[in-house]
């Protein structure tokens, strides 16, 4: 429970970035020990799916949203790594099509929701349509407050469906950023990830945290709750994140279902069919 109070934004209130120190790395002076906390959580989280998938009483939604280079494909690659592939999918959610923007925001979205026993990682979401469109004045002020209202209640129908949603913002400074740019600009396996929109977005930095800040404030909810993790050194972002995670998937109170047949039976089955198997040798 502690690790989620520490970074959980209080529904109702109203939240300011200020309070998070993106530089925070807790009683970690280095990130030997996050490391392995964070291999351990991995491990923890790979059995904790395992019973959930077995359940099949709930499914789990992860949004990632942050800023560019802020770590979202990072915390995809070195905690949600240990998810079995065959109960998870992640989404990507790029600038809208002609034919999603001919629909309502919600529209791209609702497909890739989770099943009862799935988790489903949305790598940047329907809270785009609240963030870089209201930097850019795509939508005026009282059609954001139509969206939030619309973010929550379909968060709620998700939530009374039976899914427990987990909203990560992975906040990082403006020079962190730059850093990571820089990084990108050397490495030529990194390369590729750089686009006119890393520098185009930039300058906007302020109107966005005012952004997220709006968001998270109107849309933080007893079931869908904003957890905002201080990223600036990746390997806290990591550990933050997978804690949270374990937490929340133990607080499911998950066992495993009985099993559907008579395994007296079934053990007797199994002598048989091994009784068979020796005298035909
Ligand atoms: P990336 O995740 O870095 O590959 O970039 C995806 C880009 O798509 C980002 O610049 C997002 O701001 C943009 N994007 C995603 N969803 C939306 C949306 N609903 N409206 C406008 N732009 C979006
Ligand atoms: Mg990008």
């Amino acid at each position: 429970m502690a690790h989620r109070e520490q970074f959980v934004v209080k529904p109702g209130k109203r939240f300011s970035l200020k309070k998070v120190d993106p530089d925070y790395k807790g009683h970690h002076r280095s990130s030997g020990a996050a490391k392995a906390e964070t291999e351990e959580n991995r491990e923890k989280l790979a059995s904790l799916q395992a019973l959930f998938w077995a359940e099949k009483k709930h499914s789990l939604l992860i949004i990632l949203q942050a800023m560019d280079a802020a770590g979202k494909d990072g915390t995809i690659n070195h905690v949600l790594v240990a998810l079995n592939p065959q109960g998870a999918s992640v989404t990507g959610f790029k600038v809208p099509t002609a034919e999603e923007s001919a629909h309502d925001f919600l529209w791209r979205i609702h497909p890739h929701t989770p099943a009862l026993g799935y988790i489903a990682i949305f790598n940047r979401s329907y809270y785009e349509d609240v963030l870089v469109t209201r930097v850019h004045g795509l939508i005026g002020k009282a059609e954001c407050q139509e969206r939030y209202r619309d973010i929550r209640n379909f968060e709620q129908l998700l939530a009374d469906h039976g899914t427990t949603i987990l909203k990560f913002f992975l906040h990082i400074s403006p020079e962190e950023q730059l850093k990571r740019f820089a990084a990108r600009l050397e490495d030529p396996r990194r390369n590729w990830k750089i686009s006119e929109s890393d520098y185009a977005e930039r300058p906007h930095w302020d109107k966005y945290m005012k952004a997220y800040e709006d968001a998270i404030s109107a849309t933080s909810t007893a079931s869908a709750p904003w957890y905002v993790i201080p990223s600036n050194h990746k390997w806290y972002r990591n550990v933050a994140v997978s804690r949270i995670i374990v937490e929340t998937l133990e607080g499911l109170k998950m066992s495993y279902p009985k099993p559907q047949v008579d395994l007296r039976d079934i053990r007797r089955k199994y002598h048989a069919a091994l009784k068979d198997e020796k005298s035909q040798k």
